[in-house]
């Protein structure tokens, strides 16, 4: 398995770590050279400036993307983040990433992303909703079902997906609950869906072991963010028999050898509200960034990008890294994880549980007709361990990395739909 050496001009730009990896799996795949160029670029970037009066009465402009990346294979899929520290290179990377994601789990979308700059956490609901409507108001020839379906992602959640979705519904006057993903489930959302992403970690960390031969009990896991990623993750792993060792939130992170009774960490979290380092369960307390440099036997980083670095790489000791986040290492981190013969579950591959079960979401909705949560649940381990074991073959055949190998197998899938679809010109 090799990596060639990617050498983006600023390790911590996301979009040039999404290049740096795009290019070295294109040379390696011999894409010629005009599909390199057209997969290169997102397909449109919008920016929109929305307007939003404030509790206070005061009126605030709150500044908003979304970027369409392909839509070769399909409408473009992806989350909508509302974060303080949103720019448009990031929007760019992670729409880029969702085509990908889509391609290597095979569903019918290209990729899309979208971002508000704006602190969610120091905004009211009332605040938060009209900056939702406004940003979807903006964007409402550019959303549909065929067209452009959003999803949660960073600071956003199932009320922000149910505002997109009347805001879109009151503009083309007809109820469509087909426009996004990670809707409540009693208007149009799937069973199944919130837990996804996480249950997609679980299914892929199960299908690693059995490549190493380990049992569940005997596996040590470090989690690092405590949203729904991560939390879902850890909690669905603890209760499989992994041994959660090590947790951490943007408050701080916790290592126990022992292991964390997981339901009861949610619990202190999300029903007691407490802060994460707070909990009574044991452990050494440390900064949330440290948690990733403990002993384990997987470690998934699902809080955000740019915390494995080619500064701190070699401070890894998993033997798995699956990564739950979007961009949680960088690509010049990447040479250092290969020389240590770290398995690299890539998050294209990794966290491609959300999109998959949105796609579920959106087949719902069109057919009327919604599933159990068990048929869901049954699906979605289908289309994981499929892509698992399509991206680890790929890997062997090509001698090239996991993720080199994921990004190969996706870019393959879109130029060959491109050029049966050809150019319009
Ligand atoms: N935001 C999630 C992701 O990054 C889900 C996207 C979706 O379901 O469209 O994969």
């Amino acid at each position: 398995m090799s990596t060639p050496a990617l050498s983006p001009h600023n390790e911590f730009n996301v979009y040039e770590s999404a290049e740096a990896r795009f290019e070295a799996a294109s040379k390696k795949l011999g894409l010629e050279e005009g599909m390199y160029r057209y997969l290169r670029y997102p397909n449109k970037e919008i920016t929109v400036y929305i307007p939003v009066t404030l509790d206070s009465g005061h009126l605030e402009v709150f500044i908003g993307y979304r970027v369409h990346h392909s839509l070769v294979r399909g409408p473009c899929k992806g989350g909508v983040r509302f974060a303080p520290d949103v720019t448009l290179d990031e929007v760019r990377a992670l729409a880029s990433w969702m085509t990908w994601k889509c391609a290597v789990v095979n569903i019918p979308f290209g990729g899309a992303k979208g971002g508000v700059i704006c602190d969610p956490g120091k905004l009211s609901k009332g605040e938060l909703e009209r900056i939702t409507r406004r940003y979807t108001a903006e964007l409402s020839e550019w959303f549909g079902p065929e067209r452009d379906v959003p999803a949660p992602d960073l600071g956003t959640n199932e009320q922000t997906m149910a505002w997109i979705m009347d805001t879109y519904s009151m503009h083309v006057r007809t109820t469509t609950t087909s426009v996004v993903t990670g809707k409540p489930v009693e208007m149009g959302g799937s069973q199944g869906r919130r837990a996804a992403t996480g249950r997609g970690i679980m299914i892929v960390c199960d299908k690693a072991l059995a490549r190493f031969g380990l049992k569940r009990e005997d596996t040590n896991v470090v989690v690092q963010g405590f949203g729904n990623v991560g939390a879902t993750a850890a909690s669905l792993l603890h209760q499989a028999g992994y041994k959660i060792v090590g947790v951490a939130d943007v408050q701080g992170g916790l290592y126990n050898e022992s292991g964390f009774d997981v339901l009861k960490l949610y619990d202190w979290v999300y029903h007691q509200h407490k802060p994460l380092p707070d909990f009574p369960g044991g452990g050494a307390r440390m900064a949330a960034q440290e948690v990733l440099f403990q002993p384990c036997d997987i470690l998934v980083p699902a809080a955000i990008e740019n915390q494995i670095t080619s500064e701190n790489a070699h401070r890894v000791q998993a033997r798995i890294l699956c990564e739950g986040a979007n961009g949680p290492t960088t690509a010049m981190a990447d040479e250092a994880l290969d020389r240590k013969g770290m398995f690299v579950i890539p998050d294209v591959l990794a966290n491609a549980g959300g999109v998959t079960v949105s796609y579920f979401e959106w087949v719902q909705d069109r057919q009327g007709l919604f599933w159990r949560e068990s048929e869901v649940n049954e699906r979605l381990k289908d289309v994981m361990e499929h892509s698992f074991d399509e991206v680890v073959r790929y890997s062997e055949t090509h001698d090239v990395s996991n993720r080199i190998a994921a990004y190969m197998l996706a870019i393959d899938r879109v130029a060959f739909v491109l050029k049966l679809r050809g150019i319009y010109a």
